[in-house]
């Protein structure tokens, strides 16, 4: 067994953390006044490479290990979540499925493009009526001659507001449920679609999220993302990198509260004392650094099984469940280290707060996780 990062691996987190830490962290309380996201973000990050980071160079990838984008998006997180919600969509849910299951013609039109920032993404998965049964989908899309007719709406597509391509699933065949959705790229400008409200969120502000109206909406063959009746089949060859990636984003979330807590118990005196003397907050301080070495090994052993090509879909499912739970535990904690100071605006520890909530929720929720698991131990 080898838990050590290879050095290349910890050069990339130097950089990665150098990056975050000079270009993204002065942005983050402007962010926070606004519900979009600045498109020039992601093209610097195009410019910089780390769009590319686990694909193939002959796209514009760097070539990377699943373990250097955890690195990124963990460093990422730590400093902006918003930040790092639309870069992973970008990356996962954008790049992904084209590297995955695109033409090599898709991946000159959507992959290069993506990598290097010059389209952004977003996905419509979510409906009205089907968020975590993803097969219930009800936008339709009815063949024609030369292509498609899409009709239907999307709820929280990230990034719509600045996004070029949007890939949605709709349904090619009625009567074979799961087996008959399909998934479609979608160009910013087809007549049709509209993207409609930007939703106001709880936390991850600095991040659009719309509801998308495809209406009568005309795409050519070309549009149609793998094979036809086979989208759901497909996405789910996506979906353990996802979860891994989130567990990942947790874990630097749940790292940046905690650093802040171990600092305030260092500072602030009560009693005579620094706080951090008191074993009610020493024992409080323990548990945050068990539970985050915990995910961080769960989230780190999972994605090198994903470099490995190997099966990892429960250890991906629990390290997203334990890491979303565990940053809302240390977001929680982090604040009531910070007594009062904690609840005001003016400190970070309600924005850690707010922004933990989605992890739970987003990239399938808790309970999905857990029926995920159930599932692989035969239940
Ligand atoms: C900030 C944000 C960004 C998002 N971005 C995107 C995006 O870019 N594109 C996109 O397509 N979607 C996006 N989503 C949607 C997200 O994937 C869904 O919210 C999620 O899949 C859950 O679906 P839902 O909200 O409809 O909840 P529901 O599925 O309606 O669930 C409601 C409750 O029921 C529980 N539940 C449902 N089924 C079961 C079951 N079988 N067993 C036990 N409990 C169950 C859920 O766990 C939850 O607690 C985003 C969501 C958020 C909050």
């Amino acid at each position: 067994m080898d838990f050590e990062f290879t050095e290349e691996q910890e050069l990339f987190r130097r950089t990665s953390s150098r990056f975050a830490d000079k270009e993204i962290a002065p942005m983050v309380d402007e962010l926070e006044q606004r519900e979009e996201f600045p498109v020039e973000v992601l093209k610097r990050m195009g410019e910089l490479g780390f769009l590319g980071i686990p694909y193939p160079e002959k796209y514009g990838g760097s070539g990377g290990d699943v373990v250097s984008l955890c690195i990124f998006l963990e460093e990422l997180t730590r400093v902006s979540p918003a930040v790092a919600g639309a870069t992973v969509v970008q990356i996962n849910g954008v790049a992904g499925p084209v590297a995955l299951f695109g033409t090599e013609d898709q991946k000159q039109a959507y992959l290069v493009p993506s990598i290097r920032g010059d389209k952004i993404g977003a996905i419509g998965m979510t409906e009205p009526g089907a968020g975590s049964d993803v097969a219930s989908v009800r936008t339709s899309a009815e063949k024609e001659d030369s292509g498609y007719l899409i009709n239907g709406t999307k709820m929280f597509c990230t990034n719509a507001g600045i996004a070029d391509l949007f890939f949605v699933t709709a349904v090619t065949d009625r009567n074979k449920g799961i087996k008959g959705i399909s998934i479609f790229v979608v160009e910013r400008g087809t007549r049709g679609l509209t993207v409609g409200r930007n939703m106001g969120k709880l936390g991850l502000h600095g991040l659009g999220t719309y509801e998308v109206i495809l209406e009568g909406c005309r795409v050519e063959r070309f549009s149609l993302l793998g094979e036809e009746d086979r989208g759901v089949y497909n996405l789910m060859r996506s979906v353990e990198r996802n979860r891994i990636s989130v567990a990942a984003m947790a874990v630097g979330l749940a790292k940046a509260a905690f650093d802040d807590a171990v600092r305030y118990a260092r500072e602030r005196v009560q009693f005579g004392k620094p706080i951090g003397k008191f074993q009610g907050i020493q024992f409080m301080l323990a548990d945050m650094a068990v539970e985050i070495e915990l995910a961080t090994l769960m989230a780190y052993k999972a994605a090198w099984m994903d470099d490995r090509g190997m099966r990892c879909n429960k250890e991906a499912s629990i390290a997203k469940l334990y890491a979303s739970e565990m940053v809302n535990r240390i977001a929680y904690k982090a604040l009531q280290v910070h007594g009062g100071y904690g609840y005001m605006m003016e400190y970070p520890l309600q924005r850690y707060f707010r922004d933990a909530r989605v992890f739970e929720i987003f990239e399938g929720t808790s309970e999905i996780q857990r029926t995920i698991i159930g599932r692989e131990l035969g239940l």
